[in-house]
């Protein structure tokens, strides 16, 4: 175990359960799982499942094959007993029989289908419900160690925006920039490419286009939305806005809104704060330009294990921000021709907020 992943947080999901006054906690791999015990263990149709029961110690639960694996892992530190299982065992079975009498059973919000199900059914008095009830409310106030890992995640996606002026030129295509940007994601420390979205005239207006093999002209815009996860686990997202030539005139009159919304928003986040605060303060300074109706997604999401997890900021969340929250910034306008998103990672800070990534917000002209 190490700062990232400390020991005592598996204590801390303990009084969670009870505090819930929950049976049991069960995590199969997943963010979840690692958040708790720094295990990235893999997706198998064989069930691995860290069991944290009101009443008990917690145990982890792996196929044999698995043990090393495990072993290996943070979780080999923890002091949790290792229970393995063979090919002819049923480790539902097993589960079951060491924690009785359930009315409640708390599950990773991205088990299986194929767990969850045979979970019911080994616990057929149990309730379900989402291991989100316990864990979100601790994995959302960020340590300094995950702080840490998360603003090394956003200098390595900053690297990657430095390189992308330099690939984007008329008469290349979204793919063959989206297959640079691939490359260097990795190559600026990522482990794993998460997403690697290269909009470019229309496809600038649709928020989550990926790449297409249209070619880029002059004259167009390119919404860059890129993000991968860093060996820590934790994860970058940033997008900057680039044209390729003079813009259209509309273009830069609304990006301007944009950039001055994005920089209110991440002013507006601080301490005590609602995250739909945030979301306001983008959405006031777009609305009153007259270009409201086109701002078409909530400002942002919040970002650790997984990009997109809790706070959420959007309209309806008065959840007041705290210092070591994470999440993204990321107001847009789409107005179909073209479009426009700006997004940094910001963590709310004791006295306001650091903003986790540095690349140029003007607009650049390539
Ligand atoms: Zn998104
Ligand atoms: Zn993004
Ligand atoms: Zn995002």
């Amino acid at each position: 175990m190490n700062d990232l992943y400390p020991a005592e947080r598996l204590r801390q999901v303990a009084d969670g359960v009870r505090d819930h006054g929950l049976g049991a906690l069960l995590l199969t791999p997943g963010p979840d799982l690692r958040y708790v015990t720094g295990y990235e263990a893999k997706q198998l149709e064989r069930l691995t499942c860290l069991v944290v029961p009101a009443g008990g110690d917690p145990f982890l639960v792996v196929p044999r094959l698995e043990l090393k694996a495990a072993q290996a892992s943070p979780a080999g530190d923890l002091g949790v007993e290792l229970v393995t299982w063979g090919e002819t065992d049923d480790p539902f079975g097993l589960i079951a029989g060491r924690v009785r009498d359930c009315e409640s059973v708390a599950v990773a919000d991205r088990m299986w289908a194929l767990f969850t199900l045979r979970f019911a059914e080994a616990f057929p008095k149990a309730r379900q419900v989402l291991a989100s009830e316990v864990l979100s409310p601790i994995r959302v106030r960020k340590s300094e160690a995950e702080v840490a890992a998360l603003r090394e995640a956003g200098a390595a996606i900053d690297r990657v925006h430095a390189q992308v002026p330099g690939w984007l030129r008329p008469g290349v295509t979204e793919r063959e920039v989206g297959a640079k940007i691939t490359e260097a994601i990795l190559a600026a420390g990522h482990v794993s490419v998460d997403f690697t979205i290269v909009g470019s005239g229309p496809n600038a207006a649709s928020p989550h286009h990926e790449v297409s093999d249209r070619v880029i002209n002059s004259g167009d815009v390119v919404v860059v939305d890129i993000g991968g996860t860093m060996p820590s686990g934790y994860c970058s997202d940033c997008t900057r806005t680039y044209a390729v030539g003079t813009p259209p005139e509309e273009f830069a009159a609304y990006y301007r809104v944009l950039q001055s919304a994005q920089d209110a928003a991440c002013e507006a986040a601080g301490p005590g704060v609602p995250a739909e605060n945030v979301d306001a303060a983008a959405r006031d300074i777009i609305t009153a330009a007259g270009y409201g109706e086109w701002f078409i997604h909530r400002t942002g999401h919040g970002i650790g294990l997984e990009t997109h997890e809790d706070p959420y900021i959007v309209s309806g969340n008065d959840t007041p921000l705290e210092p070591g929250m994470a999440f993204s910034v990321e107001p847009g306008i789409y107005p179909g021709p073209h479009g426009a998103r700006i997004e940094d990672i910001v963590v709310c800070t004791s006295s306001g907020r650091e903003r986790l990534n540095q690349a140029p917000r003007d607009l650049v002209i390539v």
